[in-house]
């Protein structure tokens, strides 16, 4: 087992920077999942934590030694990545056993420790079979045995369940998760998948561009992004946003949002730190509109609707942006049809429009 401490983390590749400075704590057990889009630098410092690029600047620690300079193989670490490279023509015991055969252990050594992780990942039945033979869910579990039978002080994934289909990856993200109960060790996850990162994660990083967003717990930032790129990068239907100036109400007292297009939201708290006259960027979660009120806060008219069975959504404009509110109730709404809107002030997410930066 292993904290893992990075302090100031540069990447450059020539005069091109793509990690800016990285300082992350990871703690002894901890499962913590890198989430950002596509090119955002995960991948890099993952490869750099596991010793398969070099690190430009910074400092990483593995349990509590500076780790910089050692070589991957003495990082005590194992690696599972999107394709699991198996040998075709091994069975899945030899191909577990690999790794411990080319380190010249003994069989009276490894052999237990291939049972129990096979046990574990319910591949006792399989161990005589070539990987051709097996599922891709099968597949990737024998990629894990082989990770599992390290005993690693820190576990990295890159992207693991990626060339797996739906319902597979649900599964399987079940599975990683209980196989980290029950061995508690670190585990640091890449993905660009938002659910993944909020399911699987005990703290998410956000990262984006090279650099970190935000860092906590799931629901933490769930709730509480603290700026718009987390808003809307976590949560599925995105949060819906509204561009606008506060501005004090036409009829009634308090502030509201005045919108592009020359609507208005009612703002029920107004917010102590914005003064009217603020540019700023409205957030609300889809889930959290209510559509059954007498006093609503603004009105939308309904293009599409979505019965997705658990839960409805419809969508419509407001403000010029696409906004989707969905309600656990079966809907009888049909598209043309206006729905009065509320907007609970516990849940209103008001942001600087110009840095981004969440105010309340
Ligand atoms: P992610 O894993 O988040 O998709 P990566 O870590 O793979 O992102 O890449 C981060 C950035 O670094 C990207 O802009 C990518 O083009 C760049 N990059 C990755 N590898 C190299 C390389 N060998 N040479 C130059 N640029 C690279």
């Amino acid at each position: 087992m292993a904290a893992v401490q990075l302090s100031g983390i540069f990447k450059r590749y020539g005069d091109t920077q793509v990690v800016h400075g990285i300082d992350l704590h990871i703690d002894d057990g901890e499962f913590v999942v890198l989430v950002g889009p596509s090119g955002c630098g995960k991948s890099t410092l993952m490869r750099m934590v596991a010793g398969l690029e070099e690190i430009s600047g910074g400092d990483l620690m593995i349990g509590g030694t500076r780790a910089n300079n050692l070589a991957p193989q003495q990082r005590n670490i194992s690696m599972v990545f999107q394709s699991y490279a198996l040998y075709p023509h091994l069975s899945v015991y030899e191909n577990i056993a690999f790794g411990p055969r080319i380190r010249k252990e003994s069989p009276a050594n490894f052999k237990p420790r291939i049972e129990a992780a096979a046990k574990m990942l319910n591949l006792g039945g399989y161990l005589d079979r070539l990987p051709r033979a097996l599922s891709g869910g099968q597949r990737q579990r024998v990629a894990m045995g082989r990770a599992v039978v390290r005993e690693p002080s820190l576990f990295l994934f890159d992207e693991p369940l990626s060339n797996l289909d739906a319902k597979l990856r649900v599964q399987m993200r079940t599975e990683i998760k209980a196989l980290h109960q029950r061995l508690k060790n670190t585990v640091i996850y890449v993905t660009h998948d938002q659910i993944e990162a909020m399911t699987m994660a005990d703290r998410i990083v956000v990262m984006n561009a090279g650099r970190i967003e935000q860092i906590g717990r799931p629901l933490e930032l769930y709730d509480h992004p603290a700026n718009l790129f987390v808003a809307s990068f976590l949560g599925s239907p995105s949060m819906n946003f509204a561009e606008g100036v506060l501005v004090n109400r036409t009829q009634g007292s308090g502030l509201a949002l005045k919108l592009a297009d020359g609507g208005e939201i009612v703002l029920e708290g107004a917010p102590a730190s914005a003064a009217v006259g603020a540019k700023v960027t409205l957030g609300v979660r889809p889930e959290h509109i209510e559509t059954i009120t007498q006093t609503p806060d603004v009105t939308m008219q309904v293009e599409v609707v979505e019965p997705t069975g658990a839960e409805t959504h419809l969508y419509g404009k407001i403000g010029g942006d696409t906004w989707c509110v969905t309600t656990r109730q079966r809907s009888k709404v049909e598209p043309g049809e206006r729905v009065t809107l509320r907007l609970p002030a516990a849940h209103i997410h008001l942001f600087d429009t110009e840095s981004g930066r969440r105010l309340v």
